[in-house]
């Protein structure tokens, strides 16, 4: 068999711990036999982001801009305890994805990977629901005051006209507490842009709510932006059947918990935060939730959601066998070749992907997993915990029957 041709290069950016093993096995089993694979590598591992003073990061997020379409392992963000773990570390290096979302100016769409074996806890979701969280601003920016005696406080603009603006936020009669948050206009329209852009790569209906209600200008303004912004791709969802949808944030929790699932819900800041918790845990595992970062002009890079699986990772240098799951960073994969394939107009490289995807539903269909899925499908489906190796080796066979 020829090996799938490429065009245009990948930006491959390598991560830490577990996931760079797994990263390494993914390739060899799953990738290199069939694809003649193009990348721009970049190692983003701990140790080479210090020695190069995170210029790595930089360059590789440079390049992702460059070619359009990325996939990462997961990577430490260090702290403390990882400053002490690592002694040769000369700083407590910024996020890697913190760093990288900046320069592509993107936001995140997060969406788990079902399996019938494995229910939600909502019984009728049939479908993923993505959430796509605005990454700037609001209570996450925001300056905080606590102040002890009757008074009050004004909030006050200064432009850098001269002219200025100033409001009573409220006085008070005893202690209180205060909070100053802001967004920028350019960041909610590049959110906008991202999540309709990305709801018309992906056919999906696209949600989005706040509390414009009560938050007549502040809410008002995302309401209004995306409006305008929903001008530009009108005739694209038009001809796509898709659907722009705004409620307020309460309706839209009500609604998303008796839908089907099957859209993309763009949430502000906080309610991504917490909304996308609660959507990723109600579909089963965190092993199973892929993410990718859409810039506005639809700039791709793809990785899984969880961190770098690091107890599984120590008990692999005692040389113990792991069940540690691959399928995030495998769907990180696909995705990546998927979108590459849809760009360089390469479909024999784009039906791979879906392929590769389908690969691996047949091998949890057939009841072989990682130990963290046995744990979680219904009772009365049989399943086989195997480790990382044996299911990697058992989605290979299977691939490689579907490309004869
Ligand atoms: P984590 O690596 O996601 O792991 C948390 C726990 O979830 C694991 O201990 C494991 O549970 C389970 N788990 C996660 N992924 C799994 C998989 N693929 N297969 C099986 N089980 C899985 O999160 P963390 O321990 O909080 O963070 C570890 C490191 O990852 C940190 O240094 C953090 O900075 C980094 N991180 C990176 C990213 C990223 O690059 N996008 C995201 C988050 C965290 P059991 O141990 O019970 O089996
Ligand atoms: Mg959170």
């Amino acid at each position: 068999m020829d090996k799938i041709k490429m065009t245009t290069p990948l930006v491959e950016m390598d991560g830490d711990e577990m996931t760079r093993v797994l990263w390494t096995m993914i390739k060899e089993k799953l990738i290199l036999p069939f694809v003649d694979l193009k990348t721009e590598y970049y190692d983003l591992g701990l140790l080479h982001r210090n020695e190069t003073k995170d210029q790595v990061t930089v360059d590789a997020a440079n390049a992702t801009r460059r070619l359009g379409v990325a996939v990462k392992c997961a990577t430490i963000t260090p702290n403390r305890q990882r400053m002490e773990e690592y002694p040769q570390l000369t700083e407590m290096w910024k996020s890697p994805n913190g760093t990288i979302r900046s320069i592509l100016d993107g936001t995140v769409f997060r969406t788990p990977i079902c399996i019938d074996a494995v229910k939600p806890v909502v019984k009728n979701w049939k479908k993923p629901i993505t959430i796509a969280r605005h990454a700037y601003g609001d209570v996450y920016k925001a300056v905080d005051l606590e102040t002890d005696e009757p008074g009050t406080a004004t909030l006050t603009f200064t432009g850098v006209s001269g002219k200025t603006q100033t409001l009573t936020i409220q006085t008070v009669d005893g202690p209180a507490v205060w909070q100053g948050a802001h967004n920028k206009a350019s960041s909610i329209r590049s959110f906008a842009k991202a999540c309709f852009q990305y709801a018309i790569d992906t056919k999906q209906d696209l949600w989005f709510s706040t509390k414009d209600t009560i938050s007549k200008v502040y809410d008002g303004a995302f309401k209004r932006i995306f409006e305008e912004e929903y001008e530009g791709y009108k005739a694209r969802f038009e001809e796509l059947g898709i659907s722009y949808f705004y409620t307020l944030i309460d309706d839209a929790v009500a609604r998303v918990i008796r839908s089907e699932g099957g859209y993309i819900w763009a949430c502000k800041n906080y309610d991504g935060d917490v909304m996308s918790d609660m959507v990723s845990t109600a579909f089963g595992s965190l092993a199973m939730m892929t993410s990718v970062l859409v810039a506005p002009d639809g700039t791709m890079e793809f990785e899984a959601a969880h961190g770098t699986v690091t107890r599984h990772y120590y008990k692999y240098l005692k040389g113990e066998e792991t069940s540690t799951n691959p399928m995030a960073t495998i769907f990180a994969w696909s995705g990546a070749l998927k979108r590459r394939g849809q760009l360089d107009q390469l479909p024999d490289l784009t039906a791979f992907g879906e392929k590769l995807e389908e690969a691996c539903f047949e091998t949890l269909n057939d009841g072989i997993m990682t130990k963290d899925l046995v744990s979680l499908v219904e009772p009365g489906f049989a399943a086989t915990a195997v480790n990382s190796g044996a299911f990697l080796d058992a989605i290979a066979q299977r691939l490689a029957a579907k490309l004869r």
